[in-house]
């Protein structure tokens, strides 16, 4: 590949994940992004609470309770065999607003929030912050709020630090209070009227959904830092943005399965909610409803549970999800010899632990695919004495007993709210990705 193409495949690649991560603002904006690419791509909507009628030859997806979608490609000439599955997470480490926010001293109005999942919380401050999620409101059957989703999209809250002439200190090392020191200024207390004081969040609200205070029942908003992602590095083949963990990962997922063809076979791209949190909830890669929604798709062709248990043996799945990369400063936090380097491939993962989903099998499938395909991946094992984290691969076969294994693109600063990645490996994260979902023989 000649220089000139080279650019123009990263600058391309790195539009895309641009245009998601600014569009993902929360896992429920995450989850709206996809849908509507599946939408252009012709998949259906299909009711989570409804019956279903599926054919052969058709492409579907599945919205979970606003923060998890399922999606499925079946073949034309499919038989209960072939079973592909692939899965990222929707989620992201963050701060959520609590239900009363509104914190009054010292001539400011702060805004009481907790953290998400695995936050590096100093990540958070002096960083001009926005909030996105969801609102609750009334309407006339108590039984059926409306849920209407809300990205506030400019610049609202800021978490400031501590001068330096204050702690002289600083430099070594500052261990920060969840409650005390992750709390973001929303307002000086002069320009608020009394009265608004106590409800100010809820006024805003309002006023920016177009709807009345005494309407919103409840709000599920989490808080993101606005500053846009970039490319750097000399040749722009670096890319620093917000929430890499985890929408690189979901785009190649998406991409994937957008394109493929199962013919024989059945595709399945889910993007989770909850990873971040231990994926325990009824949305999240612990629950049975993977599991059910794929027994609700056999039943649909008639195929009988043992049809099932058999293409769960014979099926293959890729938990999608960020990997360590070597850090430039500190290489000595990296495995001696399995580690991964910016834009030298996409990661597969393993681990004794089985903190990922680790199966040579699969791994053995992918390496021929690559050489097959000319798509560069790593190998990546964490350090011995440091356990790393884990991945919703992990707990995902708990309930799909089907061979998986854990990959994804090395990122340098794992849930700081701005990550570090080399765009050449989304690249090839989404060509392994489509090879995965296309290549069946026949
Ligand atoms: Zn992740």
């Amino acid at each position: 590949m000649d220089i000139e193409e080279k650019n123009k495949i990263r600058s391309k690649t790195a539009d895309e994940l641009k245009r998601r991560v600014e569009a993902s603002t929360s896992p429920f904006h995450s989850i709206l992004y996809i849908m509507n690419e599946l939408d252009e791509a012709g998949f259906e909507k299909l009711e989570l609470g409804s019956r279903w009628k599926l054919e052969r030859g058709k492409k579907y997806y599945v919205d979970v309770y606003g923060s998890t979608v399922v999606s499925f490609a079946v073949g034309s000439k499919w038989y209960g065999e072939n079973l592909r599955f692939a899965a990222a997470h929707s989620d992201f480490p963050c701060l959520k607003i609590k239900p009363a926010c509104e914190m009054e001293s010292n001539g400011y109005i702060r805004m009481n929030v907790e953290v998400y999942g695995g936050a590096i919380l100093n990540t958070w401050l002096d960083r001009p912050l926005s909030a996105a999620g969801r609102i609750i409101l009334k309407t006339d059957d108590i039984m059926n709020p409306e849920v209407r989703y809300l990205d506030f999209k400019q610049p609202l809250f800021i978490i400031p630090n501590l001068a330096i002439h204050m702690n002289r200190e600083v430099n070594k090392g500052v261990e920060l209070n969840r409650q005390k020191d992750m709390i973001p200024v929303m307002a000086l207390s002069d320009d608020i009227k009394g009265e608004d004081k106590k409800n100010i969040l809820f006024k805003y609200i309002s006023e920016k959904a177009d709807v009345r205070e005494e309407d919103i029942l409840d709000y599920d908003m989490f808080l993101y830092p606005v500053e846009t992602p970039c490319s750097l590095g000399l040749s722009g083949e670096i890319f620093s943005s917000g929430r890499l963990d985890n929408l690189t990962s979901v785009q190649a997922c998406v991409k994937g399965i957008q394109k493929s063809v199962p013919d024989n076979g059945l595709n399945m791209a889910v993007v989770y909610d909850s990873e971040e949190v231990g994926s325990a909830t009824k949305q999240g890669a612990g629950s049975i409803l993977t599991r059910s929604i794929i027994g609700r798709i056999f039943k649909n062709f008639d195929y009988d549970e043992e049809t099932m248990e058999c293409a769960f043996a014979n099926g293959i799945g890729l938990s999608v999800d960020v990997a360590h990369a070597i850090h430039p400063n500190i290489p000595e936090k990296n495995d001696p010899t399995n580690k991964l380097l910016l834009n030298h491939g996409f990661g597969i993962k393993t681990s004794a632990g089985e903190r990922y989903a680790s199966d040579p099998v699969v791994i053995g499938i992918l390496k021929r695919l690559c050489e097959a395909y000319d798509i560069k991946y790593q190998r990546f094992v964490n350090r011995s004495d440091i356990p790393g984290g884990s991945t919703l691969g992990a707990i995902a076969v708990a309930n799909l007993p089907m061979r998986m294994l854990d990959v994804g693109v090395p990122v340098l600063a794992m849930h700081s709210s701005r990550e570090t990645m080399g765009i050449d490996d989304q690249m090839y994260l989404e060509r392994i990705l489509q090879e995965f979902f296309c290549y069946f023989t026949k």
